[in-house]
């Protein structure tokens, strides 16, 4: 065994910090409003529904755009789509580093945007597109097109298979009858991968199929945005009434659409988990230097055992979960995902609460000033404690993994 970190990855290390300082950094300083006590203000469009302002998107939209120019955003995709095929562990690493840089540009909290693309439709796409729905790859990378995924709906999250959305075959159409809920990007979206039951009965794993529907479709309709802890939001109640599309926007195939939402949330698993390692690591390290200069009595903080004992309980966690997240995302670039389904959901589910628990006692270590804006404690709890529900809650993860040690599920 070797677990020395791949040279051409650390490699890529150096000059994405490089690249980070040169290219990103003066533009996040031209722009302080985002990043400081005013982020949610700034960021927020409140007279329109809570929604990310234009502004505040199209400073993402540069950003990505510098890193494509300097060829670090398409880092994961594969070589025929401009990427270096860089693969699971290498992204696992790269998202654990610039999580733990802090908060910033590089690497924004809000909708997931980095300087190394994190592209789970892109690579869904790429793997299961087919035909003219090929044509969008480019474009979905470039940000010209954009594909909301929607699978949770009103009566039925956790519990997916059960979804009450039905599309009907009309000829050569498809009618679709449902709703959705924390449809999220829909405020830029141009489609929406819309899940569907067309056969089998509630619970089946089979019947259910994706089809990508054009945000603009008769019939498609956004009563509102859910206001959310981590504010902008971009996460849409989505109404589907008679909306009619051809049988080409079928994404797939017809019944097999649980297979691209099994492909979506392991991409995305696996890279929380990275970041979560990254930014809980950060909070401990902030949360050692500030104990190291603060004096209480006139001693510094960090020689009280109280101080140091839950830092150390929460870096010798986050030593355990990166290995395990190093070793599952090795595993996934030499096995189908379902094979390591079980190890994605157990590195999902502990590296999303260890970011928590770090952020939570960063705040506390840094008292009163822990919990003002002036620190970036709030931000990283608020944006962190969404994956412990959103990506299948972590009580989902610990079925999954249950379901795998007692044999209810096979790989
Ligand atoms: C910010 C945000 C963004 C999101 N973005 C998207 C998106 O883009 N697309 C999309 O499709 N969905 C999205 N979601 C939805 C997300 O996937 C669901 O919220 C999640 O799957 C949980 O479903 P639910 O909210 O219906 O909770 P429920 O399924 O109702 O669960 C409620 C609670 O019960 C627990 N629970 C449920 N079943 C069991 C069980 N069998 N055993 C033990 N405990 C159980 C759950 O873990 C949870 O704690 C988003 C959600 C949020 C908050």
């Amino acid at each position: 065994m070797d677990f020395a970190i791949p040279s051409e990855i650390l490699a890529t290390l150096g000059s994405l910090d490089a690249f980070i300082e040169t290219e990103i950094r003066p533009l996040e300083n031209a722009n302080r409003q985002y990043f400081d006590h005013r982020r949610e203000n700034a960021r927020t469009n409140w007279d329109a529904d809570g929604t990310p302002r234009k502004e505040w998107e199209e400073l993402l939209a540069e950003m990505r755009r510098r890193a494509d120019r300097a060829g670090f955003l398409r880092w994961s995709l594969p070589k025929e789509l401009g990427g270096s095929g860089g693969g699971n562990l290498g992204m696992a690493i790269i998202r654990e580093h610039l999580a733990h840089k802090g908060l910033g540009l590089h690497n924004d909290l809000q909708n997931e945007s980095s300087v190394v693309g994190n592209f789970p439709i892109v690579q869904m796409f790429h793997a299961y597109a087919k035909g003219e729905q090929r044509a969008l790859i480019e474009p979905m990378i470039t940000g010209e097109v954009r594909v909301a995924f929607g699978l949770t709906e009103p009566d039925h999250g956790s519990d997916a298979t059960w979804m009450e959305t039905q599309a009907v075959r009309a000829g050569q159409e498809w009618v679709i009858d449902g709703a959705k809920r924390f449809n999220s990007g829909m405020n830029h979206a141009t489609h929406d991968l819309v899940f569907a039951r067309t056969s089998g009965k509630p619970g089946d794993a089979k019947g259910i199929t994706a089809f990508l529907v054009p945000t603009d479709a008769k019939g498609l309709e956004i009563p509102y945005y859910h206001w959310t802890f981590n504010m902008p939001t971009d996460h849409a109640e989505v109404i589907l009434r008679g909306v009619r599309v051809p049988h080409s926007a079928v994404v797939h195939e017809v019944g097999e659409g649980l297979r691209l939402a099994q492909h979506f949330v392991h991409e995305n698993r696996i890279r929380q988990a990275a970041s979560g390692v990254g930014v809980a690591q950060y909070c401990i390290d902030e949360s050692v230097k500030y104990a190291r200069e603060r004096k209480t009595w006139g001693v510094p903080l960090a020689e009280r055992q109280a101080i140091q004992f839950p830092l150390a309980d929460l870096h010798t966690e986050a030593e355990l979960v990166r290995n395990l997240v190093y070793k599952t995302a090795w595993q996934l670039d030499r096995q189908d995902q379902l094979h390591v389904s079980d190890r994605v959901s157990m590195a999902n589910y502990r590296a999303n609460l260890l970011a928590c628990n770090a952020a939570d006692r960063a705040m506390q270590v840094h008292g009163g000033i822990g919990y003002t804006r002036a620190k970036p404690f709030e931000h990283i709890y608020r944006h962190h404690r969404r994956y412990r529900i959103t990506e299948g809650s972590e009580e989902i993860q610990l079925r999954n993994v249950a379901g795998h040690l007692f044999g209810y599920i096979r790989r």
